[in-house]
């Protein structure tokens, strides 16, 4: 039976989110997070654009150095020849692209502005899969923007054209979120059916249906026989009203009615590292997680009320569907509430030594315990807060790829994706 992968997209729509950002370290901590949690792919960032391109390459030489195990890491580019080549260009090791475009008749008009029809779209979009291929990409994912908006028969003419071009999968994107549960099914039944692609679904929250319909478009393609792709991101976060939050569509799948047993997760998936992985988004998005948020909300385990307080205590089925320890919830947490030894941007080398001493963190000899602080300072001039012990740990395991992470020069010419054709 065909299975159901998760393609993390926090680092690329998840911080296109407006107002607000993440650092490249931050970046890459979610990266190893995702890694552990067992997600199959992070769309790690864009290539084409100057500032990401020393995150991204030195990501891939943490694929090399064992630091990520298994995750596959893909960048988004436009589905255009030029910005394939400026992809292999810029970040020469990258084996997974996706490679975008809109197909809907709204947008082909309205952003094309006349200047390309279906037929170039499609052109454009072969071209560029074929020379994705050519130039050495392992996976190649096409993106059809506003696929929820666009005409069927165009739909499947543009998605077996991309099959025929050597695409991998073809993503089905709700960019509106306009689709429904019921709707969503149909068309990916039907669009599965004829073409017989693997399916990503990238769904949007606009009328709070992301996590519904991600989980119904999969299970219509599963029902069809191809294998589903879920696009999440961590705490739903993205553009407008956010993406599919990826701890919901775990537990949908593994726990609701309809799809436990039945419907199955490609890969192992850690759910332990769900809460860790929650708060650290939250911390580095400084966007508080809702209290009623599924699973990681403070009050996902709380009861109040009489009866469900009984309840729960008596036995915690009556009123829980699954244990929070699944989640990695119910462990103590050390706060200290006396003197604080933090290390930042002015610190100097005896507070260094105490934080580190902490965490158990042994240096060779002093220069490299310098080496380390200066790199300290510098990643906190480029979050801007505290530092974290997974942060101060990776820093000083992989130093020389914490420097490239951390290295932004602004370049001017270059190529960027500000074009209206993705
Ligand atoms: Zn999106």
């Amino acid at each position: 039976m065909a299975k159901i992968y998760l393609i993390d997209v926090t680092n690329r729509d998840g911080v296109q989110t407006a107002k607000l950002g993440l650092a490249k370290l931050e970046k890459t901590l979610l990266n190893i997070y995702l890694d552990k949690m067992g997600v199959f792919q992070s769309e790690f960032g864009f290539p084409l654009t100057n500032h990401e391109r020393a995150y991204l390459n030195a990501n891939l030489r943490l694929v090399k150095e064992g630091a990520l195990k298994k995750i596959r890491l893909e960048g988004w580019i436009r589905a255009v020849s030029e910005d394939v080549e400026a992809a292999f260009k810029n970040v020469p090791g990258i084996e997974h692209l996706n490679l975008s475009i809109s197909t809907s008749k709204q947008m082909i008009d309205n952003k094309f502005q006349g200047k390309y029809g279906e037929k170039d779209v499609i052109e454009m979009m072969k071209k560029s899969v074929i020379l994705a291929n050519k130039m050495g990409a392992k996976s190649v994912g096409v993106n059809a923007e506003d696929a929820s908006r666009t005409e069927m028969g165009f739909l499947k003419e543009f998605s077996l054209a991309a099959k025929k071009a050597g695409a991998s999968r073809i993503r089905y994107c709700d960019t509106l979120g306009y689709d429904d549960p019921f709707k969503i099914y149909e068309r990916i039944y039907e669009l599965a059916k004829e073409v017989s692609i693997p399916i990503e679904l990238h769904c949007h929250n606009d009328l709070g249906m992301a996590v519904a319909n991600s989980i119904a478009g999969a299970k219509a393609a599963v029902d069809a026989g191809v294998d589903a792709y879920i696009n999440t991101t961590v705490n739903g976060m993205g553009e407008r009203a956010g993406n599919a939050d990826l701890l919901s569509v775990i537990l949908a799948i593994k726990k609701s009615s309809g799809f436990a047993g039945k419907y199955c997760l490609g890969g192992k998936i850690n759910l332990k590292r769900s809460w860790k992985l929650a708060q650290y988004a939250s911390y580095c998005f400084g966007v508080p997680i809702p209290i009623n948020q599924p699973g990681v909300g403070s009050n996902a385990f709380a009861h109040e009320s009489g009866i469900h307080a009984d309840g729960a205590l008596k036995d915690r089925r009556n009123y829980e569907l699954y244990d929070y320890e699944e989640l990695g919830r119910g462990e103590q947490e050390f706060i200290e509430t006396g003197r604080q030894i933090v290390v930042g941007e002015y610190s100097g080398i005896k507070g260094f030594r105490n934080v580190y001493d902490k965490l158990e963190v042994k240096f060779r000899d002093k220069d490299e315990a310098r080496k380390i602080l200066e790199l300290v300072r510098y990643a906190n001039v480029h979050t801007q807060k505290p530092l974290i012990s997974d942060e101060l740990r990776f820093i000083a395991k992989y130093p020389d790829i914490a420097k490239e992470i951390m290295t932004v020069t602004p370049q001017w010419g270059g190529h960027e994706n500000d074009q209206p054709i993705g």
